[in-house]
């Protein structure tokens, strides 16, 4: 098996023949001509054949591919009205005596230098596009009406470089990847692989000869990289993959955008958890309805030294403007435990777990959470952020962070500075000691969110980071489940919404249990979302029984 690497332009698998695309490209033979007039009218007349075939090209990509895609048809259009390239088209015909041919594929090169040496990588992208659109009159010059051919069969198609034009006039059903020599992410092209939703690499330095035309391949779309005469155990392998990404894919498309709402009328929001700003992505690629975990202890990893106010703010501010109004609950540091970072020196203790961690480190150091409440408050103004406190045991706790939530949000008004004013504040349930007291805490938070990874922890005395305990740990324990359904009651009882933000959110087989007894809201990764919604749009609590004695 040999592999071959490039750039990812668009995730998921592929497996079948290579068919290398290959485009005529046009030799042209005449160059001097006599009458100048009589080139320059056959260039226009070309040009607007162009433009005609263009246009209906343009309506089978908005067809298939939808109208972002099918604009850079318009585009096309457009180069061949540009006032810049008809004129050096005239202008080489009629100082040169040459032929129109001659003089387009002159403009083709002079303005594909131009924008391949931009520094923009949009602009770059277009060297492409002013190529497939010369070429295309070339060939009506030309009088060279042949297509590429095409197969009968789908096939992975393997070309030196693909232009928007020949990208659409493909067959989709045909095609089951892109893979080119040449080519950058940013090209309508790989816009237009996007949209189709066919994994497509770029940059791989594959031999175009006729020695791999119809080989069988596997193209891994996420990584950027085509093997070539794959063994069947990897094909297996791949297979395995590929059936669990058309599923997910099947999701997404069935799904996004609709309701997380059981057969009987029971909402139940769906949030991402994430720890840094490159899951942003992720979180609306897969629809989530915000985000109910920013883990934002790993903003503070990710350094050398304590993040800034300033380098906070930014990062807290990106999440909350894009998700666009939806709710972005950040969670303040939870470092301690397993989780340590050098420049925090803290001291080594007998019982990490249960020492100085989370919020028992904001409230021993408070300048360091003053740090984060203030750049919190400040991107507050520019969405929907919501703040939790991790490791809640007491409201005594709560009332200490009020005071020093009072003490900044005072500041920040002596100093003019804006913040929301409708900020919700919320913690963590995820010590036994607050489930057992969350008819208290509710009365003096905006809301819970239940950490059944630490819960379970301390609940069933099982270290989290203990392998040996393994066997001993039950995940459906009727401690936890007793508690969530304790703490959801509690937070009902006192108008407030209680979620789950621990790895149990995810447990396909315990959502029934979960609508039933009334969570409002579960956070997971962002994979997890779809398949959830998928769950739940499925259920029909009227119908269940409770699986547990709870
Ligand atoms: C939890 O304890 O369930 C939780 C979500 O927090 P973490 O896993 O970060 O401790
Ligand atoms: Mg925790």
């Amino acid at each position: 098996m040999d592999n071959y690497s490039g750039k990812s332009v668009f995730g998921g698998i592929a497996i079948g023949k290579i068919r290398i695309f290959q485009k005529g490209r046009q030799e042209i033979k005449n160059i001097k001509a006599d009458n100048p007039k009589s080139e320059i009218e056959r260039f226009n007349d070309a040009r607007n054949k162009a433009i005609e075939g263009l246009q209906e090209l343009y309506e089978k990509a908005l067809k298939e591919a939808g109208e972002q895609s099918a604009a850079i048809l318009q585009i096309h259009q457009l180069m061949l009205n540009d006032i810049d390239y008809t004129s050096s088209v005239e202008g080489i015909i009629t100082k040169q005596n040459v032929t129109a041919e001659f003089a387009v594929a002159v403009t083709r090169d002079y303005f594909y230098e131009m924008f391949s040496s931009m520094e923009d990588e949009y602009m770059k992208a277009r060297a492409a596009d002013v190529k497939d659109v010369s070429e295309r009159v070339i060939r009506i010059l030309c009088n060279d009406h042949s297509k590429p051919a095409d197969s009968k069969v789908p096939s992975i198609i393997i070309a030196d470089d693909l232009a928007p034009s020949e990208t659409v006039q493909l067959d989709k059903d045909l095609v089951l990847a892109f893979v080119t020599v040449h080519g950058s992410v940013n090209s309508h092209t790989a816009i237009l692989a996007k949209t189709m939703g066919i994994p497509a690499i770029t940059n791989v330095d594959i031999p175009l000869n006729r020695s791999i035309n119809g080989r069988m391949a596997v193209v891994d779309g996420y990584n950027g990289i085509i093997y070539v005469d794959p063994d069947s155990k990897f094909v297996r392998e791949m297979q395995t993959l590929q059936e669990k990404e058309l599923y997910k894919r099947k999701l997404l498309l069935e799904l996004k955008g609709k309701d997380n709402v059981t057969l009987d009328g029971k909402k139940m929001m769906l949030y991402a958890n994430i720890g840094n700003t490159k899951d942003l992505a992720s979180v609306t690629e897969n629809d989530a309805n915000g985000i109910g975990l920013f883990r934002s202890e790993f903003i503070y990893f990710e350094k050398n030294s304590l993040p800034t106010e300033e380098e906070q703010f930014e990062i807290y501010k990106t999440a909350a403007e894009t998700l666009a109004g939806k709710r972005v609950v950040v969670r303040t540091l939870d470092i301690g435990a397993d989780k340590q970072t050098d420049y925090f020196n803290l001291e080594t203790e007998e019982n990490p777990a249960m020492g100085l961690r989370a919020i028992r480190i904001c409230l021993t150091n408070q300048e360091i959470f003053k740090t984060q409440l203030r750049a919190l408050y400040r991107a507050s103004d520019f969405g929907n952020i919501s703040i939790m406190y991790p490791f809640i045991t007491s409201v005594e706790e709560i009332k200490e962070i009020k005071k020093i939530t009072e003490e900044v949000k005072k500041e920040l008004d002596a100093q003019g500075v804006d913040y929301s004013h409708n900020i919700e504040e919320g913690i963590m349930i995820e010590t036994p000691a607050a489930a057992l007291i969350s008819d208290k805490l509710a009365k003096e938070v905006d809301f819970f969110s239940i950490g059944t990874n630490d819960l379970s922890q301390y609940a069933m005395a099982i270290d989290r980071q203990n392998s040996k305990t393994d066997r001993f740990y039950d995940p459906h324990h009727l401690a936890v489940l007793r508690m969530i359904k304790m703490v959801v009651d509690n937070a009902h009882k006192n108008r407030i919404k209680a979620g789950i933000c621990g790895e149990l959110g995810a447990d396909l087989s315990l959502t029934e249990t979960f609508l039933k007894i009334g969570v409002d809201a579960l956070s997971v990764s962002p994979a997890m979302i779809l398949p959830l919604r998928d769950k739940i749009r499925k259920t029909d609590t009227s119908k269940l029984d409770l699986q547990y004695d709870l």
